[in-house]
């Protein structure tokens, strides 16, 4: 079955989304299981990627990238995810928070830690979670103090993806104090993984998403230099939300993708065991099954691609975003559910595609802010 069909990708994002799903079933899907198994960071699969032109290529051609649009991250999100979401997710975090020195860095930083990106030889990441909270985005405490030419910094972040393996990081830090202007209170800094006082390991084994890498970084007094501030002191959470937006509409893409594996997954069970004297798809509970599976992909599938557009054309964007995020791994997290009961005793084999799939559609409903975060969202920014 085709199930995440070229419909409704944009006529100018389906190139690359035949380009990533040739990939994904190449690369991705053949060694997903022994990543799976191993834990390990995927490096070869990354590298194969880059060589493809399907990594870090969001970033403009000025910078040395293919200035690949929402449309066209998502489709390839879509694709990566369906073949395995922990390898989909190394690939596509390879180049994550660097969008934020194109949109507000200077020149000089976007000569300097752009083109690195976007031509492969280096990979980024973005912190902002930390041990304590990762929902509350102006109650964290990692601070940067400005000190003669350069800022210091302390504290911790949490669950960042490519902190042990990364060139540098876009890092979210507290720079100011007031309990009346909350949001301004914080900046976003670039921070190389080899300055003193920087320090990373990867957290705990995952249950899922076992091919990406999160990492718990320890900032003792790390030193930066001035420059490396991102845009206007202050700015930070502005500059977080506005990228979230985009990186929401995304992750919609990510369930959609774990979702797609899900059905197909099922439908090839349903159609070959037996019970009964017959194939088990013969029986209407769970034909049911596999009908409201459909229903709550395409109808997730149908407002992510709405949202993309929108949040594309800033209308509303974080309202369309929130519902896209929540919609879309909400797909995931119920029909791999579904589909485990369908598969019966089997479902709870590690070997099966469709296990690993149950265990990480539990993820993107987590991070870039619970789905309990993108309901406020969605109702406090409901167009009025
Ligand atoms: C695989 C993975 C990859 C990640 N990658 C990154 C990364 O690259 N960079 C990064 O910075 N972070 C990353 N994260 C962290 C992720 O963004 C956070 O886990 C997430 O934001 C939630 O933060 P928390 O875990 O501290 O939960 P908490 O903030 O402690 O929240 C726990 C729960 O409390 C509830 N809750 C909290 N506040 C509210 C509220 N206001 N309203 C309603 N309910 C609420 C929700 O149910 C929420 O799930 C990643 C996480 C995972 C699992």
């Amino acid at each position: 079955m085709e199930i995440l069909s070229a419909h409704p990708v944009p006529a100018h994002a389906r190139a690359v989304k035949a380009t990533a799903r040739e990939f994904a079933e190449q690369h991705i899907a053949p060694v997903a299981a022994d990543y799976y198994e191993s834990g390990e960071y995927p490096w070869e699969v990354l590298e194969a990627g880059m060589e493809a032109g399907l990594v870090g290529q969001d970033l403009s051609e000025e910078f040395g990238g293919k200035g690949y649009d929402l449309e066209q991250v998502l489709a390839i999100a879509e694709e990566f995810f369906r073949a395995d979401a922990g390898i989909a997710l190394t690939l596509q975090l390879a180049s994550f928070g660097a969008e934020i020195v194109e949109d507000h860095g200077s020149e000089a930083q976007k000569k300097e830690y752009l083109r690195p990106i976007a031509e492969n030889e280096q990979i980024t990441g973005l912190a902002v979670s930390e041990p304590e909270t990762g929902s509350d985005l102006t109650g964290m405490t990692t601070s940067a103090e400005a000190q003669g030419d350069e800022w210091v910094l302390n504290g911790e972040k949490y669950w960042v993806g490519n902190a042990v393996e990364a060139d540098w990081l876009t890092l979210y830090a507290k720079t100011g104090d007031d309990p009346n202007n909350r949001y301004d209170n914080y900046s976003m800094f670039i921070v190389p993984t080899d300055a003193e006082g920087y320090d990373a390991e990867h957290v705990p084994e995952k249950m899922g998403f076992r091919a990406s890498k999160q990492g718990h970084i320890v900032l003792d007094n790390c030193r930066i230099p001035k420059d490396h501030l991102i845009g206007v002191e202050g700015a930070g959470f502005y500059m977080l939300a506005e990228f979230f937006n985009r990186g929401r509409v995304v992750v919609g893409g990510h369930g959609l993708g774990l979702a797609a594996a899900a059905i197909e997954e099922a439908w090839e069970f349903v159609h070959d065991r037996e019970a009964f004297g017959r194939t088990i798809n013969e029986f209407q509970a769970v034909q049911h099954k596999l009908s409201d599976m459909q229903l709550q992909f395409q109808s997730a599938r149908s407002l992510t691609w709405d949202a993309a557009r929108r949040v594309a054309n800033q209308e509303d964007a974080g309202y369309w975003a929130a519902l896209a995020k929540t919609a879309g791994t909400e797909a995931a997290t119920e029909c791999s559910q579904k589909g485990m009961q369908l598969f019966g005793g089997r479902s709870v084999l590690l070997e099966n595609r469709l296990s690993r799939v149950f265990r990480d559609a539990r993820m993107p409903v987590i991070y870039e802010g619970p789905n309990d975060i993108q309901r406020n969202l969605i109702y406090r920014q409901t167009p009025q």
